[in-house]
């Protein structure tokens, strides 16, 4: 049995891309450009790997981990990941849900994160240049100029996850939980901000206990409403 259920994001600040000197502004969350070739012509399209977002949870879930009753091992190296799980004399409940790097994903992972792509058919991207600045002196460098892509606040993402539903994932789904809420509360790479929601059309009701319930319950919608939206009807 696999549960599945999707995940909404929405930006909440200008999500940076990336641009023209990666080094100085980075990006907020990775995207990657992708062409579209369809019956509206051929266009540009930017979506967020799955991996990336499956990475930003597993790194929210080892730091919520400890606060609420599950063991982590705290490490992301593959030689610390064994070396402090034989230290525990037990896998951590982090691993046994999203796996461990260097593992064949299929066999320890239980949690599958598709792509994230955006809904909005028209363009929601703009291109900002900026001056660079000298670090050391603040000052503009003459002829320094770049360009940087945003997204747009309010632009919303979807993606799909899977938990494959076998002995004991069932208990660490409340961990998955935590880890989707902490979205809505960190900081994404330079500064990025995203809402996120859980869209799973009660599926999860029959897997997640009573305790957790409330979390499940906040979790469908947004933390952050009429934040964008203030000022409309
Ligand atoms: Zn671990």
């Amino acid at each position: 049995m696999v549960i599945r259920f999707r995940i909404r994001l929405r930006a909440m600040s200008f999500l940076t891309v990336g641009g023209g000197v990666p080094d100085v502004m980075g990006s907020d969350i990775v995207h990657v450009r992708k062409t579209v070739v369809d019956g509206n012509g051929t266009r540009t399209v930017v979506y967020i790997p799955g991996s990336t977002v499956k990475g930003v949870l597993r790194t929210n879930a080892s730091r919520v981990a400890a606060a609420y009753g599950f063991s982590t091992c705290n490490e992301v190296e593959p030689a610390s990941i064994s070396k402090n799980h034989e230290k525990m004399k037990e896998v951590c409940d982090v691993c046994k849900l999203f796996g461990r790097p260097g593992d064949e994903p299929h066999v320890s992972s239980k949690v599958y994160v598709s792509d994230f792509t955006s809904e909005v058919a028209g363009n929601n991207r703009i291109l900002v240049t900026r001056v660079s600045l000298d670090d050391s002196t603040l000052t503009a460098r003459r002829g320094a100029l770049y360009t940087v892509e945003h997204v747009l606040p309010g632009t919303e993402y979807v993606g799909e996850v899977r938990v494959e539903e076998s002995e004991g994932v069932k208990s660490l789904l409340p961990l998955l939980l935590l880890s989707i809420a902490e979205l809505r509360l960190s900081v994404l790479g330079r500064g990025g901000l995203v809402d996120a929601i859980l869209e799973d059309g009660g599926a999860l009701d029959a897997q997640v206990s009573g305790d957790w319930r409330p979390l499940l319950e906040n979790l469908r919608s947004w933390l952050w409403k009429g934040l964008l939206d203030r000022g409309a009807v």
